[in-house]
């Protein structure tokens, strides 16, 4: 009785290890306005009802990208596991977004909360509403400096360079403060 049971646990376990619909997503999650650091909890928190979060990075201060928006931006890299779709995880980001206060005024303008899909597993997808990974990562301080704390050896499917590789050789030179290492 006890192998029969030990057999399906460990049937079930090995489902879930290479479960082929399973697939790690990062994104980049973070905002210029109101109580920044609180946003990017509640956005966790949200993340964390519909996602199994494996990895946060510390929390990160950047000057404003695109010369559209006043303050700075705190953002962090969040890495999750979904057998959800890329087109779901966009929706998810975007529904939190809504309920979080962004308002969409100005390309690039101010924001209580963007969440971008940097990578979706080793997936590369070039639609019209979603491309990844993400097509401007790769020249984003603020974006590379997270990604590489949390998955520093992910090659990038497009351009086969590691995170790390990816950050030495950015051309973006904009000042990116660690502001905190843990968001609770
Ligand atoms: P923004 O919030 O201004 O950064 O842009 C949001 C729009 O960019 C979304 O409505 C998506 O349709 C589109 N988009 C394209 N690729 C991505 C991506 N990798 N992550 C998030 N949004 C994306």
């Amino acid at each position: 009785m006890f192998e029969i049971k030990s057999f399906f646990l460990f049937l079930l376990v090995l489902n879930f290890e290479i479960n082929p619909l399973m697939e790690k997503v990062v994104l980049l999650i973070g905002g210029n306005l109101g109580d920044r650091q609180a946003l990017l909890k509640e956005a966790v928190l949200e993340l964390g009802k519909q996602f199994e979060i494996l990895k946060l990075s510390g929390i990160y201060e950047t000057a404003a990208w695109g010369g559209k928006s006043s303050g700075n931006y705190l953002n962090m890299a969040v890495l999750l596991s979904t057998d959800k779709s890329p087109m779901e995880v966009l929706n998810i980001g975007l529904e939190i977004e809504n309920a979080l206060g962004r308002k969409r005024e100005v390309k690039w303008g101010d924001r209580t909360m963007d969440i971008d899909i940097i990578y979706f597993g080793e997936q590369v997808m070039q639609t019209e509403r979603l491309k990844v990974p993400h097509p401007m990562m790769s020249n984003r301080r603020f974006v590379l400096v997270p990604l590489s704390e949390i998955l520093p050896h992910f090659i990038h499917p497009q351009l086969k360079m590691s995170s790390q590789d990816l950050l030495e050789k950015c051309s973006d030179k904009s000042e990116v403060k660690r502001f905190a290492s843990s968001l609770f």
